[in-house]
């Protein structure tokens, strides 16, 4: 920024001069409280330093030209309004001075209370309060050891020793025994400190105080765990906080005083009411430290009907303007009440649906709205089974909830022990201090990984989420014990195999098994809970909201299935056709032995004979598929991986043969098998005969496959249903290899076609980058596109897919080279431009082209958007998050329409 600039910048704004959407400038605080100020609520007075003063003086280690004037300024005007100065000994204003950046940051970052005050301001203080010594040496601690600790550094032990010290000379435990020349004496005391640990005496001058607090509030924003914290929450590191100066208001002056916290509904569950917790005589840190009990806040219709009355109906107003839950800070102050603080409240993803259908109901929303205020990762959280908690489980430790779900089981220390308890059908969970790429095989194994280091980047996170198994990671009670197999926390000493409960969504541990009870949104779409006739808000609430994105969404929803069980489940949560059918599954199981004949046959006669052999089955696989998915588009795609991969490792094989040749046997079968292992050995098999390769190579096996595929169809439709094919060829890189496959797949499919009126389409998969680049040519021989993102993920990083998430991805997540993995969520700068070019080139090329994804990607929610953005006219995902990417496709949908949107 230019010197120039920085002189005129506006960088501090009176709470009346700013609204609720000045979000980026003004912090979240401030805006909210510009709001409230503005719609006549009563905020105590004050001013906000933007967000731009905070990365001026972050950029430059010192505060931008104009600040300290125009901090002055407001000042003077805040001094007018109150009709007190700062600091005045005979009658002083005192200011809190609060960070408050765009995204709450709960407790990351600091606030000093009560500047303003010292050894004179302290007296004035006490005749305000109506000759109340006691509050106004204690505010003046209060301040010492806040200031001490948050603007100099000075250890906080040291200060609560001193505290415990002046409690223990007076024979109590109680804060509040302490009377006015106690704390007198703590104010020494806590000076001392001060001056032991900062070489200056505490600051007497009100001003100085005040800049100290701001510039230690502007360099919070930098303190280890706020940039840990934003890591974690994907909070951008470049937006500073802003710094709000307030009016004191004190909760704290006697019976007739308090503070609170109140939300709009329930954040938990939706339910309308009153919901918050009060507590008399007391300030807002005294509520959070937890040092009293606080009582419901229905009580203070008791304790202070007018007050109580005041804040319901400021409730009403505030949830009527933001036309959404609010939370609240307040405080009474000798029965007047000031509003400390409101936003938009956070809220269990139950809750955001409940609400957002009552907001609709109460008229105060539109749907289009309702569905924008809800999204897929809190679908899916609403899917996994959750614990039947009630009181007799207590949790014992929580952590960071990694990777989502409900997971019971025996602890296990190493993950050659999970390996081993699993293969006996034993439920494990994994417990280590932190996983190691070691530890891989023990997390496929286990039902669930509890780490007692790191957080949501940690491997174990990552490698959890990839798995869809639940994770709780950096549960840092746990004291975590490999050698000697077992874990402490809490006084309790865990064992190998005792039993274990982790929760992957709040991060709790419990010990014991919690009961697991299943999802009621899950028995919605499975059709077993009729909405019209459950009292369940919940699923009343989901099933509008997606009936809704169903009418929204412009994106079809397909399925990845490769099974009839697995179709029909698809179709029950909504799917609209199978995008991915993997036929490579159906070559495994008793089937292998056909496939060891069809490489090992030395002569046609032989492979043809396999194949023969093959056809009938997979013909039955076909029909069961296209039965279930009546009427509806079955992509089936082409065997793809490498043949070997359904023959026996070539170690086992080489062990096999030498054992048998030891005990004299005939080897001859093993031999040859072993010879065709090493002979079709591959360096890098991802990248080598596979796809679109093994059809051109294996005379007759794609042929058998489309004969499979075509005569399956037309005995549906001989049978009165209806079959609708797309054959997909995998892999492909140039228009040759596909045309190649299609000649001779259209000259079998017009032979098996007939009369029946069986209309089959030839199309590919777009996964290799060399396709992408070259769509307008491959759509010439392409009647549909469909973009397999893993493998483009894979050529286009260079990332092998089966390694690269466990080995390092987690130190590129801690570096920050990327979000979220590229294989979890599409990158759009890189993969994503292969399918926008790729979209763009094959439908100049083909109008009538259908374009589709079936990669991981298809069921992502941030990627269903952009595969709206790009046009496709599908995405097809596994069935369980099949209605993830329906509502999240209507989201896109009312999102680029611009409709309602806030
Ligand atoms: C893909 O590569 O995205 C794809 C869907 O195919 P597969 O995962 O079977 O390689
Ligand atoms: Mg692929």
């Amino acid at each position: 920024m230019a010197a120039q600039d920085t002189v005129d910048h506006k960088y501090v704004y009176d709470f009346a001069e700013g609204n609720k959407d000045l979000k980026d400038l003004l912090g979240g605080k401030g805006a909210n409280l510009a709001e409230m100020t503005n719609l006549g609520l009563p905020v105590p007075p004050g001013f906000t330093i933007t967000t731009e003063a905070c990365k001026a003086y972050l950029a430059t280690g010192r505060e931008p030209d104009g600040l300290a004037g125009q901090i002055q300024a407001h000042l003077e005007s805040l001094e007018r309004e109150m009709g007190r100065r700062l600091g005045d000994p005979g009658d002083p204003l005192l200011v809190s001075v609060r960070s408050g950046a765009k995204f709450s940051m709960p407790g990351m970052m600091e606030t000093v209370l009560n500047v303003g005050l010292n050894d004179r301001s302290v007296v004035g203080l006490s005749a305000q309060a109506g000759g109340n010594d006691r509050f106004a040496w204690d505010s003046y601690r209060r301040l010492i050891q806040m200031f001490g600790k948050t603007v100099c550094d000075v250890p906080g032990e040291e200060f609560e020793q001193a505290l415990e010290d002046a409690k223990r000379a007076k024979g109590t435990k109680n804060d509040l025994d302490l009377d006015a020349d106690d704390l007198r004496g703590l104010v020494d005391a806590y000076k001392r400190i001060f001056a032991k640990h900062t070489g200056r005496e505490f600051p007497q001058e009100p001003r100085e105080q005040l800049d100290l607090a701001i510039r230690a509030v502007f360099e919070s924003w930098n303190a280890e765990r706020a940039v840990v914290y934003r890591r974690q929450e994907r909070i951008p590191a470049d937006l500073g906080t802003a710094v709000n100066v307030v009016t004191m208001v004190f909760g704290n002056l006697g019976p007739d005083s308090g503070t609170g916290v109140a939300f709009t509904r329930d954040p938990a569950s939706g339910a309308q009411g009153i919901y918050g917790d009060y507590l008399a005589n007391a300030q807002g840190e005294d509520v959070v430290a937890g040092i009293r009990n606080t009582v419901p806040l229905q009580e203070l219709e008791r304790i202070d009907k007018k007050s109580y009355d005041e804040l319901l109906g400021y409730m009403a107003r505030l949830e009527g303007h933001y036309k959404d839950l609010c939370d609240i800070e307040f405080t009474i102050e000798r029965g007047k009440l000031w509003m400390l603080q409101t936003r938009v409240g956070k809220r269990t993803a139950a809750a955001a649906f409940v609400i957002a259908a009552q907001l609709v109901d109460e008229g105060l929303i539109d749907l289009d709205e309702a569905l924008h205020r809800v999204n897929g990762a809190q679908l899916a959280q609403l899917m996994f089974p959750r614990f039947q908690l009630d009181h007799e489980f207590q949790p014992v430790a929580k952590g960071v909830g990694a990777s989502p779900g409900a997971a019971s089981g025996k602890v296990v220390f190493t993950s050659a022990r999970a390996v081993e308890l699993a293969a006996e059908g034993e439920a494990v969970i994994l417990v280590r201090r932190e996983t190691n790429p070691d530890d891989l095989n023990g997390m496929i194994a286990a039902r669930g990984i509890l780490t007692s280091r790191g957080g949501k980047t940690s491997h174990a996170a990552v490698v959890a989420r990839g798995m869809g198994k639940t994770c709780v990671a950096g549960a840092d009670e746990l004291d975590v014990d490999v050698p000697a197999k077992r874990f402490t926390v809490g006084g309790h000493t865990v064992g190998e195999g005792d039993v274990v409960s982790i929760d992957g969504t709040t991060g709790k541990v419990y010990l014991g098994e919690v009961p697991v009870t299943p999802s009621e949104v899950v028995q919605y779409f499975e059709g077993t809970l009729d909405p019209e006739r459950t009292d369940d808000a919940l699923v009343e609430a989901v099933h509008r909201i997606m009936t809704h994105a169903d009418g929204r969404r412009r994106l079809a929803v397909r399925t990845n299935a490769d099974t009839g069980a697995d179709a029909a489940r698809a179709r029950r949560f909504g799917a609209q056709g199978i995008g991915l059918c993997r036929t490579e599954h159906m070559f495994l199981g008793d089937r292998r032995e056909l496939v060891e004949r069809l490489i090992l046959a030395r002569t046609d006669d032989e492979r043809e004979a396999a194949l023969a052999a093959l056809l009938p089955l997979q013909r039955d696989d076909f029909v069961e598929i296209f039965r279930e998915m009546d009427g509806l588009p079955v992509t089936v795609r082409l065997i793809d991986p490498p043949l070997h991969e359904f023959l026996p490792p070539l170690e086992q094989l080489a062990v096999n043969v030498a054992v048998a040749q030891e005990r004299g046997e005939d080897v001859a079968r093993e031999e040859a098998l072993l010879a065709a292992v090493r002979r079709m050995h591959e360096e890098n098999p991802m990248l080598g005969l596979r796809g679109v390769r093994l059809g051109l190579v294996i005379p007759g096996l794609f042929a058998m496959q489309v004969r499979a595929i075509t005569e399956a169809a037309v005995r549906i439709t001989r049978d009165g249903g209806s079959a609708c094919p797309e054959i997909m060829v995998p892999l492909v890189g140039a228009v040759q290899e596909l045309e190649t496959v299609r000649a001779e797949a259209e000259k079998i499919i017009e032979e098996v076609v007939g009369d029946s009126g069986v209309e089959v389409l030839i199309g590919t998969m777009i996964e290799v980058p060399r396709a992408a680049l070259t769509a307008g040519q491959i759509a010439e021989a392409a009647q549909f596109f469909s973009f397999g993102t893993n493998d483009l993920t894979q050529m286009g990083w260079g990332f092998s897919r089966d390694d690269v998430e466990a080995a390092f991805f987690w130190r590129y997540l801690e570096l920050g080279i990327f979000g979220i993995s590229p294989f979890e969520s599409i990158d759009r700068e890189g993969v994503g431009r292969l399918v926008r070019i790729a979209a763009e080139e094959g439908r100049a090329a083909r109008p009538e082209l259908k374009l589709g994804v079936c990669g991981e990607h298809g069921g992502d929610p941030d990627s269903v958007h952009f595969f709206h953005e790009v046009g496709l006219d599908y995405v097809s995902c596994s069935p369980f998050r099949v209605p993830v990417a329906r509502l999240e496709a209507g989201r896109a949908a009312i999102e680029t329409t611009g409709s309602d949107s806030r």
